[in-house]
């Protein structure tokens, strides 16, 4: 049975990966300390012989006993709100997270793929981003903490990949969705789902004609498990090409929801990106993957899923603590 270790396992990616590898047939290890991640969403696998969970900061010491074949890392902090509130630990787990676990796949020689994203293209001038453009990010904005610990974790995943010749994958995800989003993470989605749901005015940031391309969170983990399974190591845009202004989007969940809400305008956080889009031409050609779930499909299980959620849980606005965190 191979294994795999999975950081960030039980965040809203991490946990739909550790379900997409038990099924499977592997022995999965998630990985994670909770610090954005919840235990429920990986509550179902504890009673699996083929599921372990270790609560763990990665950017402390990795140790992992035994033989390990893969290791996925997509611990980190991933919503703009929460990396404003943890910028220190969203630095860290991207720098000395990703250099434990490169030391930790050297070590095992395990092949490792790290989570990237399309944050490192910043405020992109090109457009949409193919795999080919560098970028254009504030290193010294509030997104900083997160687009620069991304752009060094491909740079270091590099470097063991040449260096050191550790089989390595990078992937850049593109804005994801679906069921285990964080109700109150601060994301456009669950922000605009929980917001529908208690009866508020949508808060559309900006004039709303900003872009994004939502990708449903199963095709989202078929490219990612492709792409781990395939032989190419340079970087892979893994995103929905389907664009849409955020206006637009507003006015999709008002109609999904069945709701009379308004839209509201809210400033604009500084430095969001004004346009993003995934040219996907590599994962076509490279991985023949493409993206299966229509927005319409894939925004009705999520709104499905958010529907289930107790509904004091509605009210919180935030249920993460994150005073204990940031000491160091
Ligand atoms: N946004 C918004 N209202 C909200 C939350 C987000 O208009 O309540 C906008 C945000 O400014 C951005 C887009 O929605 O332009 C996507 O934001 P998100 O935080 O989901 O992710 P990002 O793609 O910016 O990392």
């Amino acid at each position: 049975m191979k294994k795999i270790l999975i950081t960030g396992g039980a965040g809203f990616l991490g946990s739909h990966l550790c379900d997409r590898f038990i099924k499977e047939g592997y022995h999965v290890i998630a990985m994670d300390n909770l610090i954005t991640g919840d235990l429920k969403n990986l509550e179902h696998l504890f009673p699996l012989e083929n599921f372990e969970f270790y609560n763990h900061d990665v950017t402390k010491f990795v140790h992992v006993p035994g033989d390990l074949d893969y290791i996925l890392h997509f611990a980190s902090p991933a919503s703009p709100i929460d990396y404003l509130k943890i910028p220190i630990q969203t630095l860290k787990v991207g720098a000395m997270g990703t250099h434990n676990l490169l030391g930790l796949a050297k070590e095992k020689q395990a092949r490792i793929l790290i989570a990237s994203t399309s944050e490192i293209y910043g405020d992109p001038l090109v457009h949409p981003q193919t795999e080919a453009y560098y970028g254009n990010v504030n290193t010294i904005g509030p997104r900083g903490v997160y687009d620069e610990a991304k752009r060094f974790m491909e740079s270091i995943t590099m470097a063991y990949h040449r260096f050191h010749g550790v089989d390595t994958r990078i992937v850049r995800i593109f804005n994801t969705y679906g069921p285990r989003m964080r109700l109150n993470d601060g994301r456009v989605i669950p922000a605009f789902i929980g917001q529908a749901l208690r009866g508020e005015d949508l808060t559309v940031f900006g004039t709303g004609n900003q872009t994004r391309s939502f990708c449903y969170v199963d095709d989202e983990v078929e490219g990612i498990y492709r792409l781990l399974l395939s032989d190419y190591a340079l970087p892979i845009n893994i995103g929905n090409p389907n664009e849409i202004t955020i206006k637009d989007f507003a006015e999709e969940i008002i109609k999904l929801t069945g709701t009379d809400q308004k839209i509201i305008l809210k400033p604009l956080p500084q430095d969001d990106p004004l346009q993003r889009q995934p040219d996907i031409s590599k994962a076509r050609e490279i991985l023949n993957w493409e993206p299966k779930v229509s927005r319409a499909d894939g925004m009705a299980k999520t709104y499905a899923y958010f529907k289930t959620l107790p509904k004091d849980e509605l009210y919180k606005r935030d249920h993460k603590d994150f005073s204990n965190y940031n000491k160091d």
